[in-house]
């Protein structure tokens, strides 16, 4: 059913209480429309989160940049605060898709759907991100469910992300040619307390590779990579890779992000 009611909320109050029964959120549209062009999902009512004040925009402290929701790739990728405090996040918006989709997609659209080759997912484990919400902080470890599924309920808007200022980071992806999707997205983040390490694109939700952080955590440097063995099983296969070969880039963009860095 492509017959809906279009709603604008003036603020987060109000697009939750509009966001009952089959009604939800609308930021970029990106991924939202085409699903309700291709028939795959049906709303009643689309509520048009975009003109909320507040829920856009960047803020810097020396230990964390918290970005609004409604934020765009674009406004991310452009940022003089995020190229200054985590230049690796402004690495990863700059990349996703094409500059339609980057000016229109939103990170809080992005999370909330958790594709599971999308970016920001990866960025918000390794970088120990915290996701404001209307109800709740939720932390990055506990939103990211299954594919396509998080923690959040019915109703529930994300209003905010925010990411700990690491001491390096680094996003390296090896993109599917066409949507710039990754095929193998790694995250790699050396933070105050730890090393996180986190894997889009491979599995049917983002994950953090223990292993990896292990090897990174004794010897930051791509070499401590070289003897660490990434089994496949549970590895997405397609037409663009097999489950081996996805295997075996986690390696080499973990090794090309940690070289950055
Ligand atoms: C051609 C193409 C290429 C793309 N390439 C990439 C890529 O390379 N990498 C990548 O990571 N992504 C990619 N994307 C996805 C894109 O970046 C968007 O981020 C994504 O589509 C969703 O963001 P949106 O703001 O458009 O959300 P919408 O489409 O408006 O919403 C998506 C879902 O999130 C929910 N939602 C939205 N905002 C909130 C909120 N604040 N709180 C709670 N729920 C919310 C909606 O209800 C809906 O269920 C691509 C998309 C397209 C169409």
């Amino acid at each position: 059913m492509k017959n809906f009611n279009f709603k604008t909320a003036s603020n987060t109050k109000e697009a939750t209480k509009l966001a009952s029964g089959r009604a939800t959120f609308l930021a970029g549209g990106m991924t939202l429309l085409p699903t309700i062009k291709l028939r795959l999902a049906a709303y009643s009512d689309l509520i048009n989160i975009k003109k909320i004040k507040g829920l856009s925009g960047i803020k810097v402290s020396s230990k964390s940049l918290r970005i609004g929701a409604t934020t765009t790739h674009a406004a991310v990728a452009a940022s003089k605060e995020v190229g200054k405090s985590i230049s690796s996040l402004a690495v990863l918006a700059e990349g996703i898709g094409d500059p339609q989709v980057r000016n229109r997609g939103t990170i809080g659209g992005s999370i909330a759907n958790n594709d599971p080759a999308a970016d920001y997912p990866s960025a918000c484990l390794a970088l120990n991100a915290t996701i404001h919400t209307s109800k709740r902080e939720i932390p990055a470890d506990k939103f990211f469910k299954g594919m396509f599924e998080t923690d959040l309920k019915k109703g529930e808007l994300i209003e905010a992300v925010e990411f700990e200022v690491p001491e390096k980071s680094a996003y390296a992806k090896f993109p599917n040619p066409a949507s710039r999707y990754a095929i193998v997205g790694v995250y790699v983040a050396k933070l105050k307390k730890e090393v996180r390490v986190a894997v889009t694109g491979v599995a049917s939700v983002v994950f953090r590779c223990t292993k990896l952080e292990d090897a990174l955590s004794s010897n930051f440097s791509s070499s401590a990579i070289d003897n660490v063995n990434i089994s496949s099983k549970g590895f997405n296969a397609d037409i663009h890779a097999s489950a081996e070969y996805r295997a075996h880039i986690i390696k080499v963009m973990a090794k090309k992000a940690v070289s950055s860095c």
